[in-house]
Formats: C-alpha cells, structure tokens, sequence
C-alpha cells in the first residue's frame, strides 16, 4: 500500500502527523495513518476544479483543523475522510470497519449535511444555520465543516463564477454566522473577509489596497503606543503581550454601508488589545487604569464584556483611547485565556476539557456557557455534553416537495406537518411519502427530510390523530374539525328524531328516550341524536324502549335502615318489596302461607345465606346472614327469628345492590354500564359521587341469583381504574 503513495504524497502523511504532534495532546497516530491510506485510495485519480489530486482538498481540510481549530485525533481523522462517503464508492460500514464508528459517524453527519446544502437558497439563512445545528449530534461535525469551507473559500478562483458567488454568499449568510455563534473569532473573521472578495470584488480590492497603503504608516504609529504601554505594564508587574491590529476587511466594509461612511470616515482602523497572563480578572481593570492615565479614554466606548459576557461567550474589556495626533485607537484588554476563547471559541473549551472535569463547579460554568452559546431569543433549551450537540434538537426543519422550509418540533409527524402546510391538507391526510418512500401517519420526521402529503377529499380527521401529533396548531385544527363533525351528527340526528316523532303524537321527549335507552351509553340528548346519526341505535328501538312497560311500581315499607347508605336505602324504597305475589321464592321453616319481604338494607338474592326476623306486624323480613343488622343486638332481642331457604324453581329477577370504588376519571361510568349492559342486566338506579380523585358508584341492578351476580362483580373488578366491587349491605 505505502508503496503505492508517491513520496510527494506521502509527505502530505508525515506534515499532519508532525502537525499532530505539535498541536493535540492526545492522538492515536495509527488512526490518523489509516484515515490517510482511506482517504488517498477514495479520491486516486480524482481531481479537484484546480486539476489538483483530489486527496490534497481533506488533506488541506485536516491541516487547517489541526492548526486552526486543534480538537482531537478523531476529528483529523474525519476530516481527512470528509468527502469519501459523499464521493467515493466507499460507504459507511467500510469505514467502520477501517475506524470505528466514532469516526465513521462525524463523516456521516458531514456527508448529511452537505446534502441539506445543495442548490440551497441563503434567503432563510437563520432556518438553514439552526437546521444545520439540529442534524448535528457531535460538534465535530460544524467544526471539521468550518475548516471544510474555509479551504473551499480559499480555492475558490477554479470554480465557475456562479458558483462562487453562491458559495461566497451561503459563506457570508450561513457559516459566518455560526462562527460567530461558535465564539470562532478568527474563523468568522476569515469567512468573511474571503465571502467579501467574492461577493463585492472591487471593494475588497479598494479596502485592501487602502489598508496595505496604510500599513507602514499604521505599524510606525502603534508601535510608538505598544512599546512605552507594555514597559510601563511590565514595571507593575504585569505580565502583557500588546499587539497592534486594524479592523478586518468585511467589518470595515459594513461599517461603511451601514453608517454610510466613505473609508476615511473611518477612525476605529487601528487598535491594540492587551493580552494579560493572568488568571485574574481584576488585572485586566486594573490594566485599563494604568493605560489610560496616559492615553484619555472615550468613555462612550467602554464597554465590559468581562462582568457581562457575549451570548457566545466572548470576554473582554473594550474602550477607545485618544492616541497622539488625536487619533482614535480601540482598545482591547483581555486574559490569556479570554483571548484564546475569543478566537478558538468553542474549541478553545475543548483545550481546557481536561482541566474541567475535574472540577465540578468549572463544569458546570462550561455548561453554561455551552447553554448560552448558541441561544437566541426564540431557542430556549440548548445544552452541550461532551462532544455531542443537542442544540436545536427541539427542532426539526424539513421541506415541501417545492423546497419550502417548515420547522416544526422534534417529534412531529407527516400529520403535523400536514396542517403546518394548510388546514385542508391536514384534514384530508391519509398518508404521505418521506424522501420518496411512504410512511405511516405517525412516522417521525426529520431534519432535511423532503415531505409529500397524500390527500383524499373523503378522509376526515381522526380522534386517534390527537394522540400522534405534538403541535399545537394540528391539535386545534383536529379538534375543531371533530367537533364540526360531531355538531353536524348531531344536527342529522335531530332531524332523524323530529321526523320520528312527527308520526307519534309527541307524548314523549328525548328525555324519556334518553331513559329508555340509557344502557346504551347514552346520557345527553346530542349523544342520542349522534347514536341515532350513526345508526348505533334505531328509531325503532328507541321507539320501543321508550313503549316497553316499565318495572312495577315500589310500595314503601320501614323497618331497618342502615345509615351508611342512605340514598341505597331510599332507592330501595321505591322497589316493590312483593310481599304477597312471590310467596313461592322461599320457603320459611314451620310457616306456610306468611307473608314476607326482602330486608332494603341486604337485598338477598337466591344463593345468599338468609335468615327471616318475625316482625311486629307479624309478618317474615328476609335479611343475608351476614347483614349487619342480624347482627344488631337489639334487633336481635326484640324480633323472633326464623329459619329461611329459597325456593330451588326461583326464577324472577332481585334487585341487588353493589358498590364500585375507583379512579375518578373520564369514561368511567360509561365503562361499567356498559359491563352491565353486555351482561344483559337491567340497571335500576346508579348513582355516583366522586371526591379527591376517587370515585364511588351505588348501583341497583336486577340479577336473578349470586352466580350471576358475583360472575358481574367480577368482571367489574377487570375494568382498568375499578379498585374494588361490593355488595351493599347496610
Ligand atoms: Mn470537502
């Protein structure tokens, strides 16, 4: 393989290596070695625009990384395979199997990237820097991609000129910006300044030639402030470097258009900045006293960004003096360390990565700052954790057919992004196609995926859509369109019901009906009128119920009364307690032909144990044995007591009374009637009382014995929320 490699090549190999040794603490050499073997074999016998071997563009990439941005081993690696996945026929599984899937994964997320980017407008060039930000899960990526584009930028006389102008403004709109955001001061200054000789190519010759006129002159003027400045510094006992600089190119160039300034309006070209090695932020005051008891400061131009960072980060403290001839001349004083974040940002961090994990309360200021970094006014999560970005992973940008960008949340689905669209699209959603492929309506979607929604004009929108999207507009939309739906049902039905009842005389109303059909689930009129819309439920059958005689009418009776459920006792009162016309339901020892009756506190059904009191009136209560009441000493005492069995042929229906106990929520009761109903059982009264989240339901319903019964009981305990299920018994 070496053997292959022409030794002008394989020089390229020992230049990062020799790089690598001088910039990165921690690297594994063989890695970088095999990334360089990959990357020669991918691009051999490519070239660039330039006629250049392909191989020497990542290679370039990789040295301006370990020189501009010095992060790790794994990032030159990646760097310098930035373009096989995209260009070569070599795929992500090779280089896992060359370099482990940390490398292979960066490279993944470039290759990504670089798809989003194609034939691209810059015109949303906010939505493209956060869509960048959001599909990247490693911070590797944005970096190796900075350095990507700078070398890009810096070859760019070979392309077309279309093409440059469209790389030079994406340059300037996108990756400036993020440079920025990044606390990269000095590659945002280098983006910009190459986007602006691309962009406005006579301007940038006229600065150029204007600012390199002055040079001579401006090096001669600073140095007689730099020289005497860092003495007197010295002499205190300051340790400085003080370096002479003049405005960049681009930031000139806006000054101009901005203020509407020719060049030699311009006073703020020069500046010195004073970097102190200190740990001390004091100092840097203390610094800014000591300069500007000679040189007067403008104090309109002090501005501490020491005590009040930039939002990426950036510390320093800045002020403009008066220099000799009255010269205004920026100044700037900062901290070794201030001054390498200002111009490696977030790289500079990763220098200091070491230092900081072993201190809790450094790690947490880092976070911070990683938080701060990227926020904006509309991002309010943004954190940082290692290596990895989670950004505006809240956010997902993705794309109509036609290439219009929606942003919707993380999460969101073809339904979401249906409605983002227009609510018609929304409501007539049944499916949609995601980069070419279709996919379920709760698919997930992603940043950059292309979205296409397949409509039908006979699909409404589902209750179950409710439960798959997650923004807000498609949630209002479905609602509304579900209730419009509902509204419209309901307005059918009662048409349905007027029509019904225009061949009757209208002896009854919808309430009647209502309580006729109530085992149906049917509570309210709408829901009658929306049953009868949906054919769940006939005219005829309402018609029926409501003609169907009812039970016979209750006598009332006194006796015992337990006072723990008192509306029990007062439904069972209405309940005829046939004293006469069942004389065959049990049979009562040593007495034929005694009237009887059923105790309201107990309700016994055939199969419970009973036992009979002989009443003053002389006349048998039927009670359960284990009713409270037979347990009642004074009861007792007073009343005689008599054997009782039931009658083996029984065969009428009893009225029973249970207790459910269970979570107070939505749909409950309908759930346990509907039990009921399913079991074929005629509920005679429910009644229901909730509190503190819990909720209790009395039922009477009929049951012809307590097989029956516990068989009901038992599939009431199955209904999710039921805690328990008892017989009610005073
Ligand atoms: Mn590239």
């Amino acid at each position: 393989m070496l053997a292959q490699i022409e030794q002008e090549h394989y020089q390229k190999l020992h230049e990062i290596l020799r790089l690598c040794r001088a910039n990165l603490k921690n690297y594994d050499e063989s890695l970088i070695q095999r990334a360089f073997f990959m990357c020669y074999r991918a691009h051999e016998g490519e070239k660039r625009a330039s006629g250049e071997p392909f191989f020497y563009h990542p290679v370039e990439v990789a040295r301006l990384l370990v020189t501009e941005l010095p992060l790790d081993g794994v990032s030159v690696a990646a760097a310098l395979l930035h373009d096989v996945i995209e260009d070569s026929e070599y795929t992500y599984d090779d280089i896992v199997a060359e370099l482990g899937t940390e490398v292979a994964d960066i490279v993944e997320g470039l290759t990504k990237i670089s798809g989003i980017m194609v034939n691209r407008e810059t015109t949303e060039a906010e939505g493209f820097r956060k869509m960048l930000l959001s599909m990247v899960k490693d911070i590797r990526v944005i970096l190796i991609k900075f350095c990507d584009r700078l070398h890009n930028m810096r070859t760019l006389d070979s392309l077309p000129e279309h093409r440059r102008l469209r790389m030079a403004l994406e340059t300037r709109d996108i990756y400036a910006p993020l440079a920025h955001r990044f606390g990269l001061g000095k590659m945002k200054v280098d983006l910009e300044n190459l986007a602006l000789r691309y962009i406005d190519p006579k301007m940038y010759d006229y600065l150029l030639k204007k600012v390199q006129l002055s040079r001579n002159e401006r090096i001669a003027y600073l140095n007689k402030m730099i020289v005497p400045i860092k003495a007197d510094l010295e002499k205190q006992g300051f340790n400085v470097e003080v370096q002479g600089r003049a405005k960049h190119l681009y930031s000139i160039y806006n000054k101009m258009r901005l203020k509407n300034k020719q060049f030699d309006d311009i006073h703020d070209l020069y500046g010195i900045r004073v970097i102190i090695d200190t740990e001390k932020l004091s100092d840097c005051f203390a610094v800014y006293g000591y300069i500007t008891q000679k040189y007067p400061p403008i104090p309109q131009h002090f501005k501490d960004y020491i005590s009040i960072p930039k939002h990426n980060g950036y510390q320093s403290l800045h002020s403009a003096i008066i220099g000799p001839k009255g010269h205004v001349i920026e100044l700037q004083i900062r901290t070794r360390r201030m001054h390498e974040f200002a111009e490696l940002g977030v790289a500079a961090h990763w220098r200091y990565k070491e230092k900081i994990t072993k201190d809790d309360a450094a790690v947490d200021s880092f976070l911070k700052w990683a938080r701060e970094l990227i926020k904006d006014a509309d991002s309010a999560s943004a954190f940082m954790e290692g290596f990895k970005l989670n950004l505006y992973h809240d956010e997902i940008y993705v794309f109509t057919p036609k290439g219009d960008m929606k942003i919707l949340p993380a999460g969101a689905t073809p339904i979401d992004f249906a409605y983002a669209i227009h609510t018609e699209i929304g409501n007539g959603c049944i499916g949609a196609k995601v980069n070419g492929k279709i996919v379920r309506l709760n698919a997930e979607l992603r940043s950059g995926d292309r979205v296409e929604v397949i409509t039908s004009k006979s699909q409404k929108p589902k209750a179950d859509w409710l439960k798959i999207v997650v923004t807000h507009r498609a949630k209002l939309k479905i609602r509304a369109a579900i209730n419009e739906e509902r509204r419209m049902e309901i307005e059918k039905g009662r048409n349905m019901w007027d029509k019904m009842l225009s061949g009757t005389k209208k002896l009854f109303t919808e309430n009647d009906a209502i309580r006729a059909i109530r085992k149906h689930g049917i509570k309210t009129p709408a829901d009658l009128f929306s049953a009868l819309a949906n054919q769940q439920i006939s005219s005829e059958e309402v018609m029926e119920s409501i003609t169907r005689p009812h039970k016979p009418a209750e006598a009332t009776e006194g006796g015992v009364q337990g006072k723990a459920h008192k509306e029990f006792a007062e439904i069972a009162r209405e309940v005829q307690e046939r004293p006469t016309q069942h004389k065959d339901e049990v049979i009562i020892a040593g007495m034929n032909n005694i009237a009887y009756s059923y105790a309201k506190c107990c309700n016994p059904v055939p199969g419970d144990d009973i036992i009979g009191f002989v009443t003053t009136e002389g006349t048998v209560k039927i009670h359960r044995k284990n009713c409270v009441n037979v347990t009642n000493e004074n009861l007792v005492k007073s009343e005689r007591i008599v054997s009782v069995a039931w009658n083996r042929k029984v065969d009428t229906e009893f009225l029973a009374g249970i207790r459910v106990v269970g979570e107070d929520k939505i749909g409950m009761t309908n759930q346990i009637t509907g039990v009921i109903s399913r079991f074929d059982t005629n509920i005679r009264t429910i009644t229901l009382h909730a509190k503190d989240g819990i909720f209790v339901c009395n039922l009477t319903i009929f049951v012809k014995n307590t097989d029956k019964l516990t068989t009901l009981m038992d599939k009431l305990r199955k209904v999710q929320g039921v805690f328990t299920v008892e017989r009610l018994s005073a």
